[in-house]
């Protein structure tokens, strides 16, 4: 049976897919060949992927496709757009989606120290700096705020709060309960949350380095841990233009999501089972909200996660909403991978 699968979605909401390339030595020397391939035809160019599996055909059509030689600046051209758009006021959300290992973080954060290397925060926020700079001649103010949480188990955890306990497992009298409120402008209130003013790239960078330590303090499988919660990375811009006193609020949120490999393969019991049955709570929460939003259904489910509860203003409307999927290349990733472009293609 071939599996033809057609992205749906429209307006405000795109999907770009990303093959990360085959890691050295571990991959490289899979038995089975490759299993990616990219359709060549006039319609899916650019567009397509095609992925083999026992035997059967699985082909996918996105917004974009980028294969394992995508430069980070490649990638980055073709969001530079929609990331300026904040400026302009909108709403953004960008999300990586994938299993772990799929690249998610290469294509989020990057390795900042190697300025090719570098991932779409880092490019973003020069971005946003450099052009709110250039924008100044023409009376514009800009304001920026940011702030950084990571979602764990339905939990939220500030990564930028001063005094972060160092447990992976707080003692109770450490934990808070942040609540989330939306106020009538659109505008989210997470009580408690650390919200930094940031005036240069410099200042965000540290403040990126802060959450990366937030993240990984206390715990003895870091990546493994980190893998398991969604991390935002919120930057709210305010506007004013001095001459014309025009306003703006705008907002990008970007994304890492959590690991979307499915139960039986991290084979899970105890702890394990209660993250992952949070991780996939939270996912297809996304994944309702996101449908429900494209194909423009009057209820909208944002509050069957604490995910989709605190992005609620920002998905929607007319804000603008742009999801990765990243794809590990071999054959032994194979089933997750299919399951990451269904999960993309909104498909069963
Ligand atoms: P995830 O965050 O989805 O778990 P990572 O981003 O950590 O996955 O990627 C897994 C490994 O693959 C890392 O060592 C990362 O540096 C590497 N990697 C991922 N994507 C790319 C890419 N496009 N080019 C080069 N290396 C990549
Ligand atoms: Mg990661």
């Amino acid at each position: 049976k071939l599996h033809n699968t057609i992205l749906e979605l429209k307006g405000n909401i795109r999907v770009f897919c990303r093959v990360r390339p085959a890691i050295p030595d571990s991959e490289i020397d899979d038995v089975e060949g490759p299993i990616v391939s990219y359709p060549t035809s006039t319609e899916a160019l650019g567009r397509g992927i095609d992925l083999m599996h026992h035997a059967q055909k699985y082909s996918f059509t996105f917004d974009k496709v980028f294969t394992h030689e995508a430069s980070q600046e490649a990638v980055f051209v073709e969001i530079s757009q929609l990331v300026q758009s904040a400026l302009d006021g909108y709403k953004v959300c960008i999300f990586a989606y994938g299993q772990t290992g799929s690249g998610k973080t290469y294509t989020m954060m990057g390795k900042p120290e190697t300025p090719e290397r570098k991932g779409l925060i880092p490019r973003s926020l020069e971005q946003i700096f450099q052009t709110s700079q250039s924008l100044q001649n023409q009376g514009w103010r800009y304001k920026m705020q940011a702030s950084m949480l990571e979602i764990y188990n339905e939990t939220i955890r500030d990564l930028l709060a001063p005094n972060r306990p160092a447990s992976h497992e707080p003692s109770a009298a450490l934990i808070k309960q942040y609540t989330i409120k939306h106020d009538s402008t659109g505008t989210t209130h997470v009580s408690d949350l650390t919200i930094v003013d940031v005036c240069s790239i410099r200042e965000v960078s540290f403040l990126l380095q802060q959450a990366a330590q937030s993240r990984s303090v206390g715990r003895t499988q870091m990546n493994e841990q980190s893998s398991r919660s969604h991390f935002v990375f919120t930057l709210r811009i305010s506007g004013v233009n001095e001459s014309t006193e025009q306003q703006v609020q705008g907002v990008l949120n970007l994304i890492d999501l959590a690991g979307s490999e499915r139960l039986a393969k991290s084979g899970s019991t105890g702890d394990r089972l209660k993250e992952t049955q949070a991780i996939n709570k939270s996912l297809s929460a996304l994944s309702d909200v996101i449908f429900a939003i494209a194909k423009k259904e009057d209820h909208v489910p944002y509050r069957n996660s604490k995910l989709t509860y605190l992005l609620q203003p920002c998905l929607g409307g007319d804000s603008k909403t742009l999801m990765f999927v990243n794809v590990s290349p071999e054959a032994s990733s194979v089933g997750e991978s299919i399951s990451s472009l269904r999960f993309a293609a909104r498909v069963n």
